[in-house]
């Protein structure tokens, strides 16, 4: 079985999906994650059909399955809160329609921020909201590090929204900074496959998001770090990613661009192409950041 691996990429007003996929190939993926917009806010271009459909041909030429591909709903929208509740579930329903437009069925969501509310109230907004949708997209609630009121930072209240929810078709996305700095040891990882199978089921998961951490476990931080350049380590990431339980599973990285500090210009580069080469080689390169600057500038 072929890895699953891809990064986030690009998607912008025109090149479209085709510029995306485009991206991918150029860092050796098999498949990648975008936001239709910018996830800080809700404008949204109309889809091109044009591009789009040259952008299938290419993923078909590169044998690039449609079903591993996922978009990433803006993390400006947060069903937890009760404010806004009507803007934001129209907004996610145009949104689900675009990715079907895209020709897609996966999308990634945050849960949702209570805002000081308690997690209680704030699980209750995100289900009341789920279930104004039926979508066929399947939606991926991701897990947090539960920075400041994020809800959806242990597996207990991921199945609560899971459960409230009868409508819309539910999943995981897994992060591995997240799961990290909310509290989950990633050395032992079997283990927290064990507990994430004991209280939701190992079949949910359909994304798992690969990145190190900048924040020791526990620090309920949600700093990404380069792979093996964080707390969690080189070693912990590839036996997290070569895991036959979630061989299946789309390993999306969203690690940090590499600020170029040799000729001290604010340009960045991604990381991407160099760290999947890493991830394939099941090698680490401490002079990660050399050679992506080199290889862009
Ligand atoms: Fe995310
Ligand atoms: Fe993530
Ligand atoms: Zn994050």
């Amino acid at each position: 079985m072929e890895l699953i691996i891809g990064s986030h990429v690009s998607f912008n007003g025109t090149n479209g999906l085709l510029g995306s996929v485009e991206e991918a190939l150029s860092y050796g993926s098999n498949t990648f994650m975008f936001y239709t917009g910018a996830p800080q806010n809700t404008v949204r271009k109309e889809i091109d059909k044009d591009t789009t459909l040259k952008a299938h041909e290419l993923m078909k030429e590169n044998n690039i399955d449609f079903k591993n591909v996922i978009v990433h709903a803006p993390y400006i929208v947060n069903l937890a809160n009760p404010k806004n509740m009507d803007f934001n579930i129209n907004f996610l329903k145009q949104e689900l329609k675009r990715i079907e437009e895209l020709g897609f069925d996966k999308m990634v969501l945050h849960p949702g921020s209570h805002i000081g509310l308690g997690s209680e109230e704030g699980i209750k907004n995100i289900i009341f909201c789920l279930n104004q949708l039926d979508s066929k997209v399947t939606i991926l609630l991701e897990t947090m590090a539960g920075k400041g009121s994020e809800c959806g930072k242990t597996f207990a209240e991921i199945k609560q929204i899971i459960d409230g929810v009868k409508s819309q078709k539910l999943g995981v996305c897994l992060d591995t900074c997240h799961l990290n700095d909310a509290g989950y040891d990633m050395s032992n990882f079997d283990k927290v496959l064990d507990e994430f199978d004991k209280i939701i089921g190992i079949d949910k998961i359909g994304c798992i998001h690969i990145n190190d951490s900048k924040n020791v476990i526990n620090s309920h931080k949600d700093r990404h770090e380069n792979i093996g350049y964080g707390t969690i380590g080189f070693d912990n990431l590839i036996k997290i990613i070569y895991n036959e339980r979630l061989k299946n599973v789309p390993k999306i990285l969203e690690t940090p661009y590499i600020g170029n500090d040799i000729d001290s210009k604010e340009r960045l580069y991604p990381p991407y192409k160099f760290e999947i080469e890493m991830i394939k080689n099941k090698n680490f390169d401490n002079n990660l950041h050399e050679k992506i600057v080199k290889y862009y500038k």
